[in-house]
């Protein structure tokens, strides 16, 4: 059994579609090897978020026998869709561990029938997301010291500033394009769910309930799912309405690499992570209602970045000058790369993976993103 083992997680390569075997062969002899925790392994701290299909708490290891139980953990209650956040959560830790929060382990607490809870439990990344840190006035300053581990006496101004954003960008794109090499698409990419991660001193994603793994037709697009609106981008489906519905696993598996193709459903977080990208760049866009406008005004320009500039620019405020500004730097490239994300047909929209190698990650960023290539 172990050797089967073995040989499928050679096969189950990041990248390459694994076969419906090994998919569910691996989750099976990783989950009969890996300690098995119950609720009374853990005590409840102080509550974290309450979203529609679950509460997060803090929580920490109620015994501590060994080694392996040390640090503070998160906990997610959930409802009914929590056995599909957990079959992402064990899919990302296989093959893509360091897109996401680490995750420990995942059960159902009481009989589904009757109303059981599925909790899922992490270990505690940090106490910042992204949404808490571009709140603050010090942005993205507070993230240079975060990343760096002290305060930096380098002279602020545009260029640094840049530097700094570029080095987050960085760091959601690698983990974005974790996650869509392995055939996930997120759904709910957004400040609020990207933590910054205090051991690695980088950004993680977090939040996959509202994430499809098209690969295995795993939660495809279930039609009562509200996408975030103010993330979201303007495609209602990301794949064509041809499709009805969920093929089965293994028709999917067959199947969803040129479902993929044709569809192209990561370019969904790719628009997500270009509205991101402009709230980092421009100050006033960082409030809720002040996104929510922002997109009221792409629409009235059907959803063209560029005739929107031409629109605000002749009476732009301070703040939105400043966002130009920093967008023009270095021949306008990261306007280019901006433009390339936030577009109407995802087709036209680049991937994670491209968008890495764009030549807006040319220069030096914080650190060297060497790790990135
Ligand atoms: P939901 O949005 O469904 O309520 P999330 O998974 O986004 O649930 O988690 C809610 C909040 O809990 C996050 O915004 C974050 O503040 C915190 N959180 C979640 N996972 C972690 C983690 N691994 N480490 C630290 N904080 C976390
Ligand atoms: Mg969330």
């Amino acid at each position: 059994m172990l050797a089967l083992g073995a040989v499928s997680y050679l096969w189950a390569t990041p990248g390459v579609a694994p076969g419906f075997f090994d998919m569910f062969f691996l989750a099976f002899v990783e989950r009969l090897f890996r300690p098995t925790y119950r609720k009374d392994d853990f005590v409840l701290g102080k509550k974290l978020g309450e979203g529609a299909f679950g509460v997060v708490y803090r929580v920490s290891w109620a015994k501590k026998p060994n080694s392996k139980k040390e640090g503070d953990l998160v906990v997610k209650k959930a409802t009914e869709y929590g056995a599909v956040e957990i079959w992402m959560n064990e899919r990302v830790r296989r093959a893509c561990a360091n897109s996401c929060a680490d995750f420990v382990y995942g059960f159902l607490e009481g009989s589904s029938k009757k109303g059981g809870e599925y909790w899922l439990v992490w270990r505690f990344e940090g106490d910042a997301t992204l949404s808490d840190l571009i709140q603050s006035k010090e942005f993205p300053y507070n993230v240079e010291t975060m990343i760096l581990g002290e305060v930096q006496n380098l002279p602020k101004g545009l260029e640094r500033e840049n530097q700094i954003i570029q080095t987050i960008m960085g760091q959601i794109l690698f983990a974005l394009d974790g996650l869509h090499s392995t055939g996930i698409v997120h759904r709910d990419i957004k400040p609020q769910n990207i933590i910054f991660s205090e051991g690695s001193r980088t950004f993680k994603i977090i939040d996959l309930g509202a994430a499809t793994d098209l690969r295995v037709g795993i939660n495809y697009i279930p039609k009562e799912f509200l996408l975030d609106p103010r993330y979201a981008a303007p495609e209602q489906y990301i794949m064509s309405t041809q499709t009805p519905s969920a093929p089965s696993a293994p028709v999917a598996t067959a199947l969803s690499p040129v479902l993929w193709q044709m569809n192209l459903p990561d370019r969904f977080d790719i628009y997500s992570a270009g509205l991101i990208f402009l709230q980092m760049a421009f100050p006033s866009f960082r409030t809720d209602s002040a996104l929510i406008q922002f997109n009221r005004q792409l629409k009235r320009c059907d959803y063209d970045l560029v005739a929107w500039r031409k629109t605000v620019e002749p009476r732009a405020s301070p703040d939105l000058r400043k966002g130009f500004e920093l967008l023009d730097l270095d021949n306008g490239i990261g306007w280019e790369l901006l433009t390339s994300m936030v577009r109407y047909k995802a087709r036209q929209r680049i991937s994670a993976k491209a968008a890495l190698a764009h030549p807006y990650f040319d220069r030096e960023g914080l650190l060297t993103l060497s790790f990135i290539q």
